[in-house]
């Protein structure tokens, strides 16, 4: 059986390393926002390209709590991506503010400027790309707009730790960026975690008052904040992570580069279109088919486990059910939701695992 990710061989392969961290942690006697997460949130901002760090308890929390030390709340808009992890949304939702969908270019499944332009109303605050699946987003056109309308662009980076635009990481592409360490993102850690990234030194102060209460000195609530923080022994498995990320993210690529060469030629399957400049981190693996159930089904009849990111398009969640966005027509997203699979990737996976895969995906190509 091909696992889609097999999350303990990450912890097998450095756990001498993990084992070491989890003594000195618990034996510092001090467990959440201490030194760890000092050094991790130093190392990360400087990882990405910022000044600034302020890690939370999830990548929701972080892009809810930007938009929250941006000032952005009810009656404000915000876009999103219509084909998405419904995070995204519900960040803008938290806040009380309007997500505004906006239609993917549909080679690169990322948003763009031109659709982007055109959603733009007086009500607009703020614009959260999203490096889906681990593909920068085209950012410079992005912020020109941004800063024509006096816009926040806050990146969605969940699922693109360590990607690079035009030599810039992801993570520093915007105003702020908003990173998840679920454990099986790129960077993930034993639990949930997350961190917002900035250059931005007010924004970072505020969003580190939010996590904690809105306090910055102990039993001094400056705002109404939250409990939003990672615990030092995720830091201190994140701080090991951190420093593999660049080599495990080369074997996704190498995963991926024996996808492209080896069905390249299938008809009717769609690959990952990679545009100049972009250095992706393949956090997935996604093809189209126009059978996608079935040519799931054939995967999983022959013990290859693949997934879908995502089968229903945010509009059409139960959580937006009363929402307005409900009753509009998103076809791009809709389309993607039906034909979108995902294949086995990560940097454990074995050349042979992927070769068998392949012949899978082959196999049923000879079937249609
Ligand atoms: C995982 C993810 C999030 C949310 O991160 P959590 O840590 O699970 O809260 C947000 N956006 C995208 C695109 C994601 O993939």
């Amino acid at each position: 059986m091909i696992k889609f990710l097999d999350l303990k061989a990450a912890y097998l392969e450095l756990k001498s390393e993990f084992d070491d961290a989890y003594h000195r942690v618990m034996n510092s006697g001090w467990y959440l926002l201490g030194q760890e997460t000092e050094a991790f949130e130093q190392e990360y901002a400087s990882f990405c390209g910022v000044d600034h760090c302020v890690t939370v308890a999830n990548g929701l929390d972080a892009l809810g709590l930007t938009l929250r030390a941006a000032n952005i709340g009810p009656g404000d808009e915000v876009i999103v991506p219509s084909h998405t992890f419904i995070a995204t949304w519900l960040a803008v939702t938290q806040v009380g503010a309007t997500p505004v969908p906006v239609e993917p270019d549909p080679a690169t499944y990322n948003l763009n400027w031109v659709a982007i332009e055109r959603a733009i109303s007086p009500k607009t605050r703020a614009i959260i790309p999203v490096h889906l699946y681990g593909q920068p987003v085209e950012i410079d056109p992005i912020l020109e707009i941004a800063s024509q309308h006096n816009l926040l662009v806050l990146e969605d980076a969940a699922q693109s730790q360590g990607a690079c635009y035009k030599g810039r990481r992801s993570g520093a592409l915007g105003h702020a960026a908003g990173h998840s360490f679920y454990p099986g993102k790129n960077l993930g850690a034993f639990s949930d975690g997350g961190a917002v990234t900035t250059s931005d030194a007010a924004l970072a102060e505020n969003i580190r008052k939010l996590r904690n209460y809105g306090s910055q000195v102990k039993y001094y609530h400056e705002l109404p904040g939250i409990n939003s923080r990672i615990d030092e022994l995720q830091a201190a498995f994140l701080r090991i992570k951190l420093r593999h990320l660049d080599e495990w993210n080369a074997r996704r690529a190498r995963v991926a580069d024996i996808y492209c060469n080896s069905l390249e030629s299938i008809p009717n399957l769609v690959l990952p279109h990679l545009p100049e400049g972009l250095k992706p981190v393949w956090h997935l693996f996604v093809v189209r088919h126009p059978k996608r159930d079935e040519l799931q089904e054939f995967l999983t009849a022959h013990e290859v486990q693949t997934l879908i990111h995502y089968p229903i398009p945010c509009h059409h969640a139960g959580a937006y059910r009363d929402a307005a966005v409900n009753k509009q027509d998103f076809p791009i997203a809709t389309e993607l939701a039906e034909t979108v699979l995902s294949l086995p990737i990560s940097p454990h996976h074995s050349e042979t695992d992927i070769t068998t895969v392949c012949q899978a995906i082959k196999a049923f190509a000879v079937g249609q």
